[in-house]
């Protein structure tokens, strides 16, 4: 996504008149087949949200062709279409054009965002908490170890390098359910031997407040955390959540200093694996199936190490869903989703659903997934006794089940 450049000395904040498009955007409008593979393939509209990206397509073509003094952001595409959008990035990869419209549709947001302070409900408090605390939730920093008390973790400090400093994320430092996943990943850094530390000052990263439109939270919680960071002496950054390792991989380098080398969970533990570094020599007799997170397969191209690793798992025996890799279905929790009371709520329950029918054991490889899922899980009496897995639990399991035996 486009930094806004020298945010504090702007007085126009994304897109609410035509031509605020860019050349590049109004010539993609135009190349529009209104072939409808987009719309197909949008999990708003599987869950029947007011939201219909060829529809958004066309009707901005309409308007290049017919200039009009319509508002474009509330009359000539709907706002509620806009909030919908889960920022999954299928109807980018699907179209045969290359249209980019999530883009174009957190531009609007901007708008809406900065210059109208128009938001659905839930995500100015989101927002604030995240602006006040650093955390959507609005937990109080002090306790955001809490999750590890009794673990002995290794604090990052001045002057002290490590391998890794491993970012937690807010949704594994305060979720219960998510502390899970991070708990995990202390033990398979600690089996392979890895120096690691994490940092005391960690806080939101700002992924769903940009999607949102809210680019100055963005840029205050960017650039808090790189001054934090920089503080230390660390050769990578290894994170667990994938919007956490898109943002700090390929967001803050648009900020100075914001240059660090980031690795994906998935990753780091295909490496120590391969490398003999952690041995999964227990069985874990499960039927899996995996879910592709949209910030890591569609966005991150990464589709093959969390099989890999799943196929690394003796007894494991790994099935696809019907959509999978960068087709995959979205969760329906980003673009802010997570924290907007909107229309697309539906659509965690129709992707378990799919797949349901692959197997009981999901797995998935980000904590707003699990969150999503388990949510599904707990009111949908259909979806009851199903077992959702972080893949960091996955193999956390086959290492705990070689001590106990
Ligand atoms: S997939 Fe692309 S070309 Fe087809 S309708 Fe959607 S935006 Fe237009
Ligand atoms: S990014 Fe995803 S949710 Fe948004 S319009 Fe495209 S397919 Fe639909």
């Amino acid at each position: 996504m486009d930094k806004i450049e020298d945010i504090e000395e702007q007085e126009r904040f994304g897109v609410s008149e035509f031509y605020q498009f860019n050349w590049k955007q109004r010539l993609d409008f135009d190349a529009c087949t209104e072939c409808g593979r987009c719309t197909e393939v949008c999990p708003a509209v599987k869950v029947g949200a007011p939201l219909d990206p060829r529809a958004i397509v066309k009707q901005l073509k309409d308007r290049l062709h017919n200039p009009s003094d319509k508002p474009l952001v509330g009359e000539i595409v709907d706002k509620d279409a806009l909030w919908s959008c889960t920022t999954c990035g299928a109807c980018a990869q699907a179209c045969p054009v290359r249209i980019d419209l999530p883009t174009a549709i957190v531009d609007m947001r901007r708008h809406l965002a900065l210059e109208e302070g128009d938001f659905p409900s839930g995500m100015a408090n989101a927002l604030q908490n995240t602006q006040t605390v650093g955390n959507p939730w609005g937990m109080d920093p002090a306790d955001r170890l809490d999750w590890a008390k009794d673990l002995d973790l290794p604090i990052a400090q001045e002057g002290k390098h490590v391998d890794y400093l491993y970012w937690v994320g807010c949704s594994a430092s305060y979720d219960r359910r998510a502390q899970k996943i991070a708990r995990a990943m202390v033990k398979i850094l600690r089996a392979a031997n890895v120096s690691f530390a994490v940092m005391q000052e960690e806080r939101c990263h700002g992924d769903f407040a940009r999607r949102a439109g809210e680019e100055y939270t963005f840029q205050l919680a960017a650039m808090e955390n790189i001054e934090n960071l920089s503080k230390y002496s660390f050769k990578h950054i290894v994170a667990h959540c994938p919007h956490c390792f898109n943002t700090l991989k390929n967001e803050y380098p648009q900020f100075e200093g914001g240059q660090f080398s980031v690795v994906s969970h998935t990753k780091l533990i295909q490496e120590l694996i391969e490398g003999a570094r952690l041995k999964l020599d227990a069985q874990v007799s499960e039927k899996v199936v995996f879910h592709d997170p949209c910030y890591m397969a569609r966005y991150n191209d990464s589709v093959g190490t969390p099989r890999k690793i799943m196929d690394h798992i003796k007894g494991l025996k790994r099935v696809e869903p019907i959509e999978r890799g960068k087709t995959a279905m979205c969760c329906g929790a980003g673009g802010g989703q997570m924290w907007m009371e909107s229309n697309t709520k539906r659509i965690n329950f129709v992707r378990l659903n799919d797949l349901r029918r692959s197997a009981s054991t999901v797995a998935v490889g980000c904590p707003h997934c699990l969150t999503m899922f388990e949510s599904a899980m707990n009111e949908d009496k259909v979806l009851q006794g199903m077992d959702i897995v972080e893949l960091s639990e996955l193999v956390a399991r086959a290492i705990e089940e070689k001590k106990e035996a």
